[in-house]
């Protein structure tokens, strides 16, 4: 959700800003800008729409010259996308400009007092105010002024500044949205992520909230609130530039989706050992676990799928009751958490803000925490008791498949270790359970071998106007993914539903030829899923089933048929969801849809 891209350094910025909000594309966005000083003053160019738009207007940057600028693209949250929204914004003189992710709460009451001392706004958004109160607190020094700001500000916010009366300095801050700084050789960056400056460096500092960053060309200060310099540890970051690229395939999606095999291996390997499941990086005990009365998973769109998956799996192997929230609604339900449940929170990228605002609520009742999380050193990550990373890389398309693998892998690993720890797993179940896990990859690879079978599939359904994904259990879970999935990037009205519960309601809703996705790869439950089978076929249903290969009975009930390997129940998820991310996929390349930045969507969503 938005970019923001910063540099200061000796080359022209505006090319280097386009090339970095180009990477963050992904994130989801309305329209773009930049600021650069050209020397003299700010020269700001924004507008509604594509990237392309922007980089058209400014000819590639060679129209903005000058080597300090910021650049943003904005998922519009207050006042509609268009060009005066857009950022950056700037003051009444145009002293300074300001990107901003996030949303300034109290922007309106801070307006006032603004447009009181004779200042005129031109923007409908909440960012505006960051400039002129800049202009307003300025007295020579732009970190007293930026303080004066901070102290007056509340909500979320990335924040990057340039000013005119301070033109060798950019001037950066974060609290609850996320920012990294790039550290160049005689070049410093800021960004709202690692891939908007993967190619120009790897050594980045994580800011923590409120730690106000000083960018020279040769030379980067973090200070406090109390002005106090502050000192952080470079991180390196690792990944391959490939990983930000789409290296041969059409989308990132596709590529994202090929990939699962390897990241399944990535997250699982180092945590198995002699046999064993070794959660180093947590510090639960026995003890601790014994202390549960229950377990609390919290979380976002897939993120909330991958906890329905672990609320089936956790109670089947721990016996221990686990709720599920979504986390925009936990807060609001005076939840029912102290020191004997545990908090798990599940997040890609580790700001999603309604889930960091679920921790902290979590964390205040005295709950114990624990997150899983896709970014090294985000506020989840840093603020949860305990964190477990998934080993996806960066996930680029705005539809999740391979962090949502890794999280369900990262589900089954949990559970097999906390049912050893609690002893509700003897070690024979524990050998079976990882074997399992160990298999997971090369079947997940067995799967994608079968991607033009769901290619046909999708050619035959491409055009139609409802979906409805049925299961039971864990392919209840399933379901919800998979209709979201579809949803999202094929814009598809789609819709899941537990198999027994479509004729208390939506049976209505099926007519002649829709389309009826039915997971069966429950073997338990085959036989009650067939009769549901059955009710939708009578009211003219075409059905596509999924089983377990072997589970030929299938084929006398549905239409279509899709087989995944047979594996132990729990670990079906992650075999099931392989056709229905395909699916999605191939149906919205049949539809022509913008596959890796669907309509309104953002990949790391930083609002509440
Ligand atoms: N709240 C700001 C606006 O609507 C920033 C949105 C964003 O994060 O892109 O302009």
């Amino acid at each position: 959700m938005c970019g923001i891209v910063g540099y200061i350094g000796g080359d022209q910025a505006a090319p280097v800003l386009l090339s970095g909000l180009e990477k963050l594309e992904y994130r989801g966005y309305d329209s773009a800008g930049v600021a650069v000083y050209d020397g003299t003053s700010l020269k700001v160019v924004k507008a509604k729409g594509r990237l392309k738009v922007l980089s058209d207007l400014i000819d590639g940057g060679k129209k903005t010259p000058g080597t300090i600028g910021i650049g943003h693209t904005r998922w519009a949250t207050h006042g509609a996308p268009s060009d005066i929204n857009s950022h950056p914004q700037v003051s009444d003189s145009g002293r300074f400009a300001v990107v901003h992710n996030g949303i300034i709460e109290n922007y309106m009451a801070l307006k006032e007092m603004l447009v009181r001392k004779g200042k005129t706004f031109v923007s409908e958004t909440d960012t505006e105010v960051v400039a002129q109160l800049l202009e307003y607190y300025y007295q020579g020094d732009i970190l007293d002024a930026m303080i004066r700001v901070l102290q007056k500000v509340e909500g979320s916010y990335a924040l990057g500044v340039i000013s005119q009366d301070n033109p060798d300095e950019l001037v950066a801050v974060r609290k609850d949205s996320p920012l990294i700084v790039g550290l160049g050789e005689g070049e410093n960056y800021i960004a709202s992520d690692v891939p908007a400056i993967l190619n120009k460096t790897r050594d980045i500092y994580r800011l923590n909230d409120r730690e106000i960053v000083v960018l020279r060309r040769d030379s980067v200060k973090i200070y406090n609130m109390d002005k106090e310099l502050v000192s952080k540890e470079v991180c390196h970051i690792d990944w391959d530039v490939s990983a930000a690229e789409k290296g041969g395939y059409e989308h990132f999606m596709a590529k994202e989706i090929m990939e699962q095999p390897k990241v399944l291996r990535d997250t699982i390997s180092p945590r198995l050992k002699d046999g064993k499941i070794v959660l180093d990086s947590i510090s639960l005990t026995a003890e601790d676990l014994k202390s549960f009365s229950k377990i609390c998973i919290v979380a976002c769109g897939s993120a909330y799928h991958v906890g329905v998956v672990a609320k089936y799996v956790f109670e089947k192997v721990m016996r221990i009751p686990v709720d599920v929230d979504l986390a925009s609604e936990f807060r609001y339900r005076d939840p029912m958490v102290d020191k004997s449940t545990l908090v798990l929170v599940i997040s890609q990228s580790g700001e999603t803000a309604d889930t960091l605002a679920a921790l902290r609520e979590a964390k205040r009742r005295g709950a114990r925490t624990l997150s899983i999380v896709n970014v090294v050193g985000s506020s989840i990550a840093n603020e949860s008791d305990d964190v477990i990373y998934t080993w996806a890389g960066p996930e680029i398309a705005v539809a999740t498949t391979k962090a949502y693998s890794a999280q369900l892998a990262v589900v089954y690993l949990l559970a097999i270790y906390m049912g050893q720890l609690n002893g509700k797993l003897d070690s024979q179940q524990v050998a079976s359970y990882i074997a399992a896990l160990e298999k997971l990859p090369e079947q997940v690879e067995e799967v994608l071998q079968d991607k033009e079978n769901v290619q046909y599939l999708a050619s035959l359904f491409f055009n139609a106007r409802d979906v409805f994904f049925i299961g039971r259990n864990l392919d209840y879970a399933m379901s919800l993914e998979g209709s979201l999935k579809l949803k999202e990037i094929s814009y598809i009205h789609s819709d899941a539903y537990a198999a027994g519960e479509l004729k208390h309601g939506t049976i209505s809703l099926i007519e002649n030829g829709t389309l009826v996705i039915a997971l069966a790869t429950q073997n338990p439950l085959f036989d009650k899923m067939m009769s549901n089978v059955k009710e939708v076929k009578a009211r003219g249903a075409i059905v596509l089933g999924m089983a377990v290969q072997g589970n030929t009975q299938i084929e006398n009930f549905a239409d279509h048929v899709i087989y995944i390997p047979e594996t132990c129940d729990i670990m079906l998820p992650s075999l099931a969801v392989i056709p229905l991310q395909l699916f999605s996929y191939y149906v919205s390349s049949m539809k022509g849809c913008d596959i890796d930045k669907p309509r309104n969507l953002a990949k790391s969503v930083t609002v509440e």
